[in-house]
């Protein structure tokens, strides 16, 4: 379990990723999570530098999907103005929405080492893609104090997790969680 619960890449923020190595690794489809990954779970419009950072994506050839373990209204709008291919509802860390966006959702077909996702949380989008064997690229919550009530759940597991994958697994934390938890470096 505690294997699963750690991401192949961590930043900061999306802004951050290196998108031409990751097309160059050999990545070309990107899933992504929306709150607290994209936008906040104060927000329901997606900024002029996310319309930029969607683009950019675009350009570089990978394809680009949103799958969003929220039910709400506020996905639709929001996928209908990012003009983005979505699967809400997606019930992260189940196999199953991440599953609709590979087989179903996406137009080319990948192969799963070619496959990384985007997202905030341990608990639902690293165990989620870890268990679906695709790559995970964990990024700091955007805004951890507009967290819903089952994403601050989350977040207490997930500080339970991080301790014990720091006593286990120390290099690995120090690689990929460390700054995530909030921890400075030496
Ligand atoms: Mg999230």
């Amino acid at each position: 379990m505690i294997k699963k619960l750690i991401p192949d890449y961590y930043y900061k923020s999306i802004y951050d990723i290196p998108l031409e190595e990751l097309y160059k690794k050999g990545i070309r489809l990107i899933l992504t999570d929306l709150d607290n990954t994209l936008i906040s779970y104060g927000k329901t419009d997606p900024s002029e530098e996310l319309f930029e950072f969607k683009k950019k994506i675009l350009d570089l050839g990978f394809e680009f999907i949103l799958v969003s373990n929220s039910r709400k209204k506020r996905v639709d709008h929001f996928a209908e103005l990012y003009q983005i291919p979505y699967v809400k509802f997606s019930t992260k860390p189940l196999k199953r929405g991440i599953l609709k966006a590979i087989k179903k959702v996406a137009k080319g077909e990948y192969k799963r080492d070619e496959i990384l996702l985007l997202g905030d949380q341990l608990m639902t989008d690293v165990l989620g893609g870890k268990r679906c064997k695709i790559q995970v690229c964990l990024i700091e919550p955007i805004d951890k104090r507009t967290d819903i009530l089952s994403t601050r759940i989350n977040r207490g597991i997930e500080s339970f997790f991080l301790r014990r994958i720091k006593k286990k697994r120390k290099e690995e934390y120090d690689l990929y969680l460390k700054e995530f938890a909030g921890e400075k470096d030496d």
